[in-house]
């Protein structure tokens, strides 16, 4: 199947922003969109991009009653050439497939997705920032629109892929974030869906974040839900201790989102040379680590931030401070390692980056 391109007349164009300090986060999205659609005895069909638009949707559509919704995060990034990359697009697709199948939705073509990415990107190439940290965020969605109340797979889906500028997340240097412990509330249980990414999952998270949120945290840190005790995630990201020379992270068992991130962290600090351990790690192991001074610190990892020092902790009424409150070494070496593979500053020893644009005007 061809992906059609029908370009927004220049007339009714967006203003770009100018000011890359002020972009945040979410909040912009360009002049395109691309869409596909699935009928089941159909398959996908109807590729293309478009101008940004609303979406039409019969009010009895499975996704709005149902939760069939899935999506995932990634970047493109312009380099001081100008060359354009994506950071391990693969995975994504790969994961997105993960979520699909989990939901019963169905199964997207990845040559189709790669493509519409692609293609949507270079379309929209002018709207990606320059600065180190800023790049354009890619939301790539898949939702249920067979229009019926019955509960069973809907038949009939729509992707459709947005894109828009990001601001760089530490513009004013690393803030660490100070982290709350819900031992009343979980994320995922086992045999649930806490690896893929589902609305849902978020839907059901944000009222322990509005707790932790009430009393002056950033974030929520999740724990099992058998026991309650081991350590999973933090908010959306992925969460890492470094305890004695140590880099230590939980597996992933079914109950963990397998962040695109949280890999790259732990390949590149292998490559460093760090001992890295991905194992379940109990609440009170970290206390008595902080208390014993053997923990030296703790981050978060995920698309939108890369690496997210955690200076505080709040758990069983006590706060505890990780690394003085301040961003750890191996935090900030990460960070600058990853920043500098994502917008070609640095050798790719990984091959994660995937250019698709040189640069030249084309
Ligand atoms: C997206 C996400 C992450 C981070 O994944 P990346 O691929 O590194 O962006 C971690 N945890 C949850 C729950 C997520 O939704």
């Amino acid at each position: 199947m061809e992906i059609k391109i029908k370009k927004a007349p220049l007339k009714n164009r967006k203003t770009k922003p100018v000011d890359e300090s002020k972009l945040g986060f979410g909040k912009i999205f360009t002049d395109h969109m691309f869409t596909m659609k699935y009928k089941e005895g159909k398959g996908w069909h109807d590729a293309v991009i478009e101008p940004y638009h609303l979406l039409k949707l019969d009010p009895t559509a499975m996704c709005l009653h149902y939760g069939q919704e899935i999506f995932e995060g990634l970047k493109a990034y312009r380099s001081q050439d100008g060359s354009i990359y994506l950071f391990r697009p693969t995975e994504n697709i790969k994961r997105m497939n993960v979520s699909a199948e989990r939901l019963c939705m169905a199964r997207i073509d990845e040559d189709l997705f790669m493509e519409g990415m692609k293609k949507l990107v270079l379309l929209e190439k002018d709207w990606i920032p320059k600065g180190v940290g800023t790049s354009l965020y890619i939301r790539p969605t898949l939702i249920a629109t067979e229009a019926a109340l019955g509960v069973h797979p809907a038949n009939e889906y729509l992707f459709f892929i947005v894109v828009g500028p990001v601001g760089a997340y530490y513009a004013s240097g690393f803030a660490p974030t100070k982290i709350y412990v819900s031992e009343e509330y979980v994320r995922a249980a086992p045999g649930g869906t806490g690896y893929i990414k589902s609305a849902g999952n978020y839907a059901m998270s944000l009222y322990a974040s509005r707790i932790a949120s009430n009393m002056g945290y950033t974030q929520v840190l999740w724990l099992d839900a058998r026991e309650n005790k081991y350590v999973e995630e933090v908010g959306t990201s992925n969460i890492f201790f470094v305890i004695g020379d140590e880099l230590i992270t939980p597996p992933l068992h079914g109950t963990i989102l397998p962040g695109v991130t949280r890999n790259s962290v732990i390949q590149l600090a292998t490559h460093l040379g760090v001992k890295v351990k991905e194992r379940p790690l109990a609440m009170d192991e970290v206390v008595e680590a902080i208390e014993k001074g053997t923990l030296k610190e703790s981050f978060a990892s995920g698309t939108a931030a890369v690496i997210s020092p955690v200076g505080q902790i709040y758990f069983h009424n006590k706060e505890y401070l990780i690394n003085g409150g301040k961003t750890g070494a191996l935090a900030e070496k990460l960070f600058n390692e990853i920043l500098k593979i994502q917008y070609g500053l640095a050798e790719d020893p990984f091959g994660w980056r995937v250019k698709i644009s040189d640069g030249k005007k084309s």
